[in-house]
């Protein structure tokens, strides 16, 4: 499997090797186009079924867990079975310059998934140009999300998330946002069981700029797949195991879809709304002279030397937002510490016992 951060040239050769060894009768991998730096966009059709299923990952450089999902699928021994119906267009990383650099946006600076009308990038271009050529059937917009989400309560993290993006501003429920929808709920029912956090539901306000929602304008369902966190998962294997299932019911599904649109509407509202309501660390009872503080941290992606580190920085204090962290240290149940920490008014926090040495914002 490949790590949660690769240098683009990595990627190149592990995709190499993974396309290497499929059917060669049934695909073809080209270079359909060129990112800002110059680096080679792939395509790779395979399969030759009726419905045409367009997928693109990594549209923000930092978001490889879907990315890697594309690997583990297409090196599955039941890919065959699973395409049986589909001709499958894959692009597996739309943003190779924000991928190697580790950074949502690409290049030029531009967050592509605003660039949906304005087509100002060379890689919102091509994605169209796949668009208008391929004229697919479903389209799977792979995407992954912070640790930051949660349930609304916050007792469990959004391990997952889906989104039938509206197609208008009124968010009407027309057929093909219905199918989306009947496509979702599939995969929210098989996978509901094997998830440690919760699937959650995205929030569907209209933004014509985001490609989903132009897609969707268009009347082609779209699904907004986030791979989301929970736990130490900060490699991102476990959620990368998970989105393989779900691609893979999400694949099977389309030529399954419900035509009750009633329970379509009412088992899709059931899947839970997140909230932005969860840190990657949460220190409670800590003694100010003020009184007790909890301390929101939360680790800043940074890639090194082709290494990715998780900077912890401490956000806020008593941050009213803030439920639940993935990592709890209660300060007055944790018999690791030792009175020791120190919050400088630089909001800077070390502790010795508890190993902890974080940056202020
Ligand atoms: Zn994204």
């Amino acid at each position: 499997m490949l790590s949660r951060y690769y240098t683009y040239s990595q990627f190149e050769n592990y995709f190499g090797s993974v396309v290497k060894s499929l059917n060669g009768s049934i695909l073809r991998n080209l270079e359909i186009g060129q990112s800002v730096l110059k680096r080679s966009v792939y395509g790779l059709k395979i399969g030759s079924g009726k419905i045409k299923v367009l997928a693109w990952s990594q549209m923000h450089g930092n978001e490889s867990t879907t990315t890697r999902a594309i690997c583990e699928l297409l090196a599955s021994d039941d890919l065959y079975q699973i395409i049986e119906n589909i001709e499958l267009y894959i692009i597996p990383v739309l943003n190779p310059d924000g991928a190697d650099a580790w950074t949502r946006v690409n290049a030029n600076k531009v967050d592509l998934n605003r660039d949906a009308v304005s087509l100002s990038q060379p890689e919102s271009i091509l994605l169209q140009k796949v668009f208008k050529d391929f004229k697919p059937d479903y389209c799977f917009n792979l995407h992954g999300q912070r640790s930051i989400y949660g349930s609304k309560d916050g007792i469990m993290p959004a391990q997952v998330s889906f989104l039938a993006p509206a197609g208008d501003k009124r968010k009407l429920f027309k057929r093909a946002r219905a199918q989306s929808m009947s496509i979702i709920n599939d995969i929210h029912k098989k996978l509901e069981k094997e998830v440690s956090g919760i699937i959650g539901r995205y929030n569907d306000d209209f933004n014509i700029n985001c490609v989903g929602d132009f897609m969707m304008s268009k009347d082609v369902p779209t699904i907004l797949f986030e791979a989301g966190h929970s736990g130490f998962d900060y490699s991102r294997d476990e959620a990368t195991l998970l989105l393989t299932k779900a691609l893979k019911i999400a694949i099977t599904s389309v030529s399954n879809i419900s035509s009750d649109h009633e329970s379509t509407w009412t088992n899709y509202k059931a899947i839970p709304k997140m909230s932005a309501n969860y840190v990657d660390i949460l220190i409670k009872n800590y003694k100010a002279t003020s009184g007790n503080q909890s301390l929101s941290i939360r680790y800043h992606e940074q890639v090194k030397d082709s290494c990715l580190y998780f900077v912890p920085v401490l956000i806020g204090i008593n941050r009213k937002e803030v439920l639940n962290g993935h990592r709890v240290i209660d300060l007055d149940q944790d018999q690791h510490f030792k009175n020791d920490l120190i919050v400088t008014g630089d909001l800077e926090i070390y502790s010795e016992s508890l190993n902890i040495k974080i940056f202020a914002n």
